[in-house]
């Protein structure tokens, strides 16, 4: 039986080698974890050609049995959840414990979409004269294609993969080039799972501007589903418009984490440790900025400070680490200059603010930090904290709302009056209160402004791979 740990690409139900192969490296320790097939354009084409022949006779599967081939997908994950969680950890440097949570996270959308592909159900609307019924009915859309990034090499995928085929579409996915071996992984259970030939598709390579092109133009793709940077995520779109195929564009953030003065601050600490600093703080859903009143501002600052001091640091393979290495050096780069201008602009370092070694950077919290700082404009996507100080629930709200983004947001108050307030008043996709932890299968992951177009999870992740077509019956005279 093929290992789940793969280097080579899967097209049309055949591992292919390529012509060379690009390098995939443990951030952790530099070293080299896997040489890894480095495609060209036209084996791209021959994966979409793969997955439009593959669809003709995919989409007219039963849905029970496109419920099966997922199911069985999801037991196999679980069934090697250990070795997955170690690819994941091997290949983006997350701590273990994150991995194996990822892995849960992951298949719980397998699961999810295995039920929900049995309830895209239509609807029937009374038509204009009595003589008409009209009815509607859903279809998938057709061929995917699905570019994901390095922060959740398992989840990202199957959040995509999943619905996709539980519409009857078939998929050409191309995982970010730090981290493939996860996806192939995937593929590797999802051929071991009998998927037909040329359902599921995995292309790896170095050359992303050039795949993404080709992912983003080719006519036989309907439907383009990216995670990834906002800047990324506006030239698919653009090269999206040219033949008008759907897009789902899960974007960057700059998530607000206010404390109000009535909260519980140790729920608000607690809760801000995990929404900040998983996967190191590159999350999409991290907080970029954390507003607190006044009255409260040293009182938090120093919970959290002393909670920050606890968390441990190292290669996520070892035991009891809860924060591992930044992806690369340009991940690195960007946390120190977010610090350095932070503090070039007043803020104090309470902790942290420094490298520890290689791409391990200290976890930070910065007080004081100002509006026209880079941490306060842009993803800093690290282990740094940044606290901004607020009198009013107006002002709080307006510097929450105060970004070009929407994606998550996160508040702690004791006031349910305030709590339907800000909820409404926050300009984002999800809103998280008196919660840190906000993801679930069941919900509709996405963000507004721009975070993104569309949804990713619950119900409405299934819409975002079929078209609804409506059918209006006469009586024929
Ligand atoms: P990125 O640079 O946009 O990369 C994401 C993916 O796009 C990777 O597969 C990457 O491949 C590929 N890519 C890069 N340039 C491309 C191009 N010109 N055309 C087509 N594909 C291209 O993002 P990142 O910095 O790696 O990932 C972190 C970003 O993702 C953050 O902004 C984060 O907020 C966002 N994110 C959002 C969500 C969400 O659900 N909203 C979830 C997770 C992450 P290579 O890596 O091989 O270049």
């Amino acid at each position: 039986m093929r290992k789940l740990k793969v280097d080579k690409a899967y097209i049309n139900g055949q591992w292919i080698a390529g012509a060379d192969t690009f390098d995939v490296v443990d951030p952790a320790t530099g070293s080299v974890v896997e040489k890894v097939a480095n495609l060209r354009i036209a084996e791209v084409h021959s994966a979409i050609e793969a997955a439009h022949t593959a669809w003709s006779s995919f989409k007219a599967s039963d849905v029970m049995q496109r419920a099966a081939l997922l199911e069985t997908w999801y037991r196999l994950i679980l069934e090697h959840k250990q070795e997955l969680a170690e690819i994941i950890t091997l290949e983006s440097g997350k701590p273990l414990t994150e991995s194996l949570g990822e892995v849960d996270y992951g298949a719980s959308f397998v699961l999810w979409f295995a039920e929900e592909s049995k309830r895209s159900y239509g609807e029937t609307i009374p038509g204009p004269r009595a003589s008409n019924k009209i009815l509607t009915i859903k279809q998938g859309i057709g061929v995917v294609a699905a570019i994901t990034p390095w922060n959740f090499p398992l989840a990202m995928v199957t959040r995509k993969v999943a619905p996709a085929i539980a519409a009857g579409c078939t998929v050409v996915l191309r995982p970010a080039s730090q981290t493939p071996l996860t996806a192939l992984a995937l593929a590797v259970l999802a051929e071991r799972a009998g998927w037909p030939v040329g359902v599921l598709n995995v292309v790896t390579g170095k050359d992303s501007s050039g795949m993404g092109h080709e992912l983003s133009t080719n006519p036989l793709i309907r439907k383009l589903s990216f995670t990834g940077s906002t800047s990324v995520g506006k030239i698919l779109m653009k090269q999206a418009a040219d033949n008008v195929k759907k897009i789902s564009l899960e974007l960057g953030g700059n998530a607000p984490f206010i404390v109000f003065e009535d909260a519980d601050i140790e729920a608000a600490v607690e809760g801000a440790i995990y929404a900040k600093f998983r996967n190191s703080g590159q999350t999409c859903v991290a907080v970029n900025r954390f507003l607190v009143q006044d009255s409260i501002f040293d009182q938090f600052s120093q919970q959290l400070t002393d909670a920050v001091n606890r968390l441990k640091v190292g290669h996520g393979m070892d035991g009891d680490v809860q924060i591992g290495p930044l992806i690369n050096q340009n991940g690195l780069d960007k946390v120190q200059e977010h610090v350095t201008d932070a503090v070039g602009k007043g803020a104090r370092i309470l902790t942290g603010g420094k490298v520890i070694e290689g791409l391990f950077y200290a976890p930070t919290v910065l007080a004081d930090v100002s509006a026209d700082t880079l941490i306060a404009k842009e993803e800093t996507f690290g282990p740094v904290v940044s606290l901004f100080r607020f009198k009013t629930e107006e002002e709080a709200i307006q510097m929450a709302n105060n970004t070009e983004f929407g994606l998550a947001s996160y508040f702690y108050s004791n006031d349910v009056h305030r709590c339907w307030r800000v909820a409404e008043a926050l300009e984002a996709g999800i809103v998280g209160v008196n919660e840190g932890r906000i993801s679930f299968a069941g919900a509709p992951f996405g963000g507004i402004k721009e975070s993104g177009v569309g949804r990713e999870g619950s119900r409405y992740g299934l819409d975002e791979y079929m078209e609804l077509k409506y059918i209006n019956f006469g009586r024929g005279k």
